[in-house]
């Protein structure tokens, strides 16, 4: 049976007080032991960025990777050993800017995993630069009169990118974000979970009280169906400054990369008897 206790290890996070980061690391920690999911069989895989941190607070397996590049091992990871349940979790200056390109092709590939997104629309580990999801005019130490771009939907990339499980949640909603977490895990394919974290630090205009104001379940909703596509794209571009949708936007199934890859057709590498398999030849056909 799987504990809250076996899940902490003896550092204690060194986030900023109130930063959202907390309720994201709870949340992740209550969806395991609920899921009764014992720390040796979860691999968590973190880029750089002040939620990346989180590989040292949660007693798994981790895999601290560099600057955007966390999905790349998170395959390695999945592929080797599919039993494991593999959670990436980083910034959206991690995933959404330097690591736009891994995060398109390991939707389109559905690996089974599942992806949090910590995202403060900020830099906050680099002390307050716009990110790729800060709105349009808003001011930060890198743009003094504005953001002139206009944010990274990540909802709507994930929804053309096919990724099979679409979610977003708040980490003021604790309850919610945890059934998120759970219900990606769960989920066979690629999970898609961006959260939005207030950073309390450098971010002054999305705040606690910001998104109280606005966010809106969206299984509140009786006539919104998750299974339909160009509703969900509706909602993904629906950017209403007033009302901000947290839940489930989209879920299909289909089949998971290791499940079409015949690489893995007897089962985990990790299980493979490799006692038989002479290299020599390859290597020989190096020199
Ligand atoms: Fe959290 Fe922002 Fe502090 Fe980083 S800088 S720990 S994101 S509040």
């Amino acid at each position: 049976m799987a504990k809250l206790n076996d899940l902490q290890t003896r550092c204690k996070p060194n986030w900023c007080p109130g930063c959202g980061n907390f309720a994201i690391q709870t949340a992740l920690k209550n969806a395991l032991v609920n899921l009764n999911l014992e720390p040796h069989k979860v691999c968590l895989v973190t880029g750089i960025g002040c939620g990346s941190k989180m590989t040292f607070w949660i007693n798994t397996y981790g895999f601290n990777s560099i600057h955007g590049r966390l999905l790349p091992p998170a395959t390695a990871i999945k592929l080797s050993n599919p039993e494991l349940t593999v959670i990436g979790v980083g910034g959206d200056g991690d995933g959404y800017g330097i690591g736009m390109g891994h995060f398109i092709h390991a939707m389109r590939r559905n690996l089974d995993i599942l992806y949090i997104v910590q995202n403060n629309q900020i830099y906050g580990l680099t002390k307050g630069q716009a990110s790729p999801t800060s709105d349009k005019g808003s001011k930060s130490k890198s743009t003094p009169f504005g953001v002139i771009e206009i944010p990274v939907n990540p909802l709507a990339l994930a929804l053309s990118a096919n990724a099979t499980y679409i979610s977003r949640g708040f980490a003021g909603e604790l309850d919610h974000l945890t059934k998120l977490i759970e219900d990606g895990i769960k989920h066979k394919g690629f999970a898609l979970l961006d959260v939005f974290q207030p950073c309390v630090t450098f971010n002054k205009v999305n705040t606690y009280e910001y998104f109280n104001e606005r966010v809106k379940k969206l299984e509140d909703d009786s006539n919104y169906d998750p299974t339909n596509k160009s509703l969900a794209f509706e909602k993904c571009l629906d950017i209403n400054e007033n009302e901000i949708p947290i839940g489930l936007f989209y879920k299909e199934q289909r089949p998971t990369y290791s499940e079409e890859e015949v690489g893995l057709k007897d089962g985990p590498i990790v299980n493979h008897d490799i006692s038989n398999i002479n290299i020599q030849p390859l290597m020989d056909s190096f020199t």
